[in-house]
């Protein structure tokens, strides 16, 4: 039963720990998931919006590039005319504010948009103007790295296209955008504050940027995946940023055609936020659900130790109960029996169990005597009336007497009481009633000794005064017949006297004595004065030992003790013989106190053996002659004072030799509490 128990709270604390496990593992797995969904979403939303980031750079580059071959075309020298056909041509790209300008073949600023160039504006050794100057009759689009205006002083990306005059080089015409311009659309792409969008040239210079940051235009990038010959077209990737040490997610698209790559990135931070939040929602949810199981658990594991202090404590009734019980399960097969059983029947708990009804039946029959044989599971049953109203708890029973056979009689008292448990069809119960039985028996017999005994000297009363009423006798007839009634009815006082005497003494178990500390020696001396020995005889012969000999003891009890011996050494012994008193103290040894041994002899006429087996029983005596007067109770007094006091009592006697009787009391110590002591000693059982 406990180790199950044990077992059982094992395999919970597991089924704990396992469902604390699972609800940490969903949590893991869904934390995981979550930061993984959102870094994948961002990975193809910046790598799609890279794309349209391009698309949308591709169409505003083919409309500038439109409007510069509108315009170059046009170019004859006249400032004025031009600048108002750029005026008009503008209007049609009306979303985007950028500068024109036309160098003339010697790289001098020949015309400006903004204003009418009244110096001498040579920009001959830019880029965009050589590059052109170069290529001879090559019409080619350019687009420059961010350059810092001469005239203006702001950033700007130059668009250029050679003037062709009559397929000769005859100046570059100049289209100057602000990266801020540029990169402006990525405005409408980004989501996160610290989102950044990027232009970046084919040699990893940074074009433009979007938020605006002066300080980076111009850099050149290095060790990003889409640069070089090999890099794809698009893709993502994670990175650093070294400006602000923020981590980044960022999506490329590649226009080749323009040699440009467009970057959008995605701060870790921003694109994690909605994951910290449902994270943080999870780990609370794990929280709250592990709070959850644990109370659950531990509420389990109380109501678990409850149930377990109920089971220890009916197990501890049980196995206490001095009535033995056998319990059937549904099918009426043997379920357990008490402690109380086994030890009863001298059976074992594996013989039985298991067993069905005449199995079990059998079994307990077979250990009975033929007079009082178990009647059987069955018959019990049958034998309850069925008009019997339900006993409390359900079931109704009726009890039966049986006997085991075997050394020492045991009469058992059983009876079936059924149960309305669902595990538990029904229960036999055993009360060992072999100490009433006993008992009553006892009782009766004592009951019937002495109406037996009392009855002798009443007849003789009864005889006789009969007698003097019926007849007219002489006078010394009639003295005669009256001492015979005196005599007789002396006889029958003294046995009332000493049966109510024995009667008290069994009942009051001691309870009525005065314990104190008593020399021995000086009460012989006492009881040995007070004696009034049979006419002519001595009195005994007080002990020669020195004292004191100390006990505890009631003065009153011991004396009579002591007096009801005196009495039979005298009675039992002839006229001239004596009666000797003796005392000795026996040391103390490991364990067992110092005693006191008092010693009375006589040298009369001696018991048998067997006589002397029976001395102490109530009304035995020995001499049937008839002559001696005596109850046969003396003894049986003696005998229940001396256990009273915890003392022991011994015969020894020798037919025509004498008898000795040896009475022992615990010697009294100095420290021990008198009565305590001897209280102790007369409530042991059986004493
Ligand atoms: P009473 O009740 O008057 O004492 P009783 O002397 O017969 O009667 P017990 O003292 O109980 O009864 O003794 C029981 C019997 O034991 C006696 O009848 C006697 O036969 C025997 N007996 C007791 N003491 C002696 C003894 N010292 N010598 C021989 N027989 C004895
Ligand atoms: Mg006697």
């Amino acid at each position: 039963m406990k180790r199950a128990t044990a077992r059982f709270r094992q395999q919970l604390v597991l089924l704990a720990a396992l469902c604390l496990a699972l609800v940490w593992i969903a949590a893991a797995y869904e934390i995981l998931r979550s930061h993984q969904v959102y870094i994948h979403d961002s990975e193809v939303r910046t790598s799609v919006q890279a794309h349209v980031f391009a698309e949308y750079s591709r169409s505003t580059i083919k409309r500038i590039n439109e409007f510069m071959l509108d315009v170059r075309s046009r170019w004859n020298g006249d400032w004025q005319a031009f600048s108002e056909l750029v005026l008009k041509t503008q209007e049609n790209i009306d979303d985007l504010t950028f500068q024109v300008a036309v160098i003339d073949k010697d790289g001098i600023l020949a015309f400006s948009n903004l204003a009418k160039p009244t110096d001498r504006t040579d920009l001959s050794g830019r880029e965009h103007f050589t590059v052109h100057k170069l290529a001879g009759n090559t019409d080619r689009l350019f687009i420059s790295k961010p350059l810092m205006g001469k005239v203006s002083g702001k950033w700007s990306i130059q668009f250029t296209r050679p003037i062709l005059k009559n397929g000769q080089f005859n100046g570059v015409v100049v289209l100057s955008i602000s990266p801020e311009q540029f990169a402006g659309f990525a405005r409408e792409l980004l989501i996160g504050e610290d989102s950044v969008a990027t232009v970046v040239r084919a040699s990893g210079e940074i074009m433009a940027r979007y938020p605006t940051a002066e300080s980076s235009l111009g850099l050149i990038l290095k060790d990003r995946p889409f640069l070089g010959a090999s890099a794809p077209v698009s893709g993502s990737y994670r990175q650093i940023a070294a400006s602000d040490s923020q981590e980044r997610i960022f999506g490329f698209y590649t226009l080749p055609e323009y040699r440009m790559h467009f970057v959008l990135g995605e701060s870790l931070r921003d694109v994690l936020a909605p994951h910290v939040v449902h994270r943080n929602e999870v780990l609370a949810v794990a929280t709250a659900v592990s709070i959850l199981i644990a109370a659950l658990f531990f509420i389990l594991f109380r109501s678990l130790s409850t149930r377990d202090t109920i089971a220890q404590q009916l197990g501890a009734i049980f196995e206490l109960s001095p009535d033995g019980f056998v319990s059937f399960d549904a099918d009426r097969r043997v379920l357990s029996a008490s402690p109380a059983f086994l030890r009863m029947t001298r059976l074992r708990g594996a013989q039985i169990t298991g067993l069905d009804e005449a199995g079990f039946s059998a079994r307990l029959a077979s250990l009975c005597v033929e007079q009082a044989r178990f009647p059987g599971v069955a018959a019990l049953r049958a034998a309850q009336p069925p008009e019997a109203p339900p006993a409390e708890g359900g079931g109704r029973d009726r009890r039966h007497l049986i006997e085991l056979a075997g050394p020492g009689k045991r009469v058992l008292e059983c009876g079936l009481r059924l149960s309305e448990a669902a595990a538990v069809s029904q229960i036999l119960y055993f009360r060992d009633i072999t100490h009433e039985t006993e008992v009553d028996h006892l009782k009766s017999e004592f009951i019937a000794t002495a109406a037996h005994e009392l009855r002798t000297p009443m007849t003789s009363i009864y005889g006789f005064a009969e007698l003097l009423l019926a007849r007219e006798f002489g006078e010394a007839e009639q003295r005669d017949f009256l001492g015979i009634i005196v005599k007789q009815s002396q006889l029958t006082v003294s046995i009332l006297n000493e049966l109510l005497d024995l009667v008290r003494i069994e009942e009051r178990r001691g309870k009525d004595f005065t314990i104190e500390r008593i020399d021995l020696h000086e009460l012989l001396h006492e009881a040995a004065a007070e004696f009034r020995p049979p006419q002519g005889r001595d009195a005994p012969a007080a002990p020669t030992a020195a004292g004191p000999f100390w006990v505890n003891a009631d003065r009153k009890k011991l004396t009579q003790a002591i007096s009801n011996v005196l009495s039979n050494a005298y009675k039992y012994s002839p006229a001239g013989s004596a009666v000797e008193m003796a005392l000795t103290q026996t040391p103390g040894q490991g364990n067992s106190a110092a005693r006191v041994c008092l010693r009375i002899s006589d040298h009369g006429i001696g018991m048998s053996p067997s006589q002397l087996a029976r001395v102490g029983e109530r009304f035995y005596r020995a001499d049937t002659s008839g002559k001696i007067p005596g109850t046969g109770l003396g003894m049986s007094i003696v005998r229940e004072i001396i256990q009273l006091h915890g003392g022991e009592l011994e015969l020894a006697s020798k037919i025509g030799e004498g008898t000795t009787v040896t009475v022992s009391l615990a010697a009294a110590q100095e420290t021990e509490p008198a009565l305590a002591a001897v209280r102790a000693t007369a409530a042991k059982p059986g004493s």
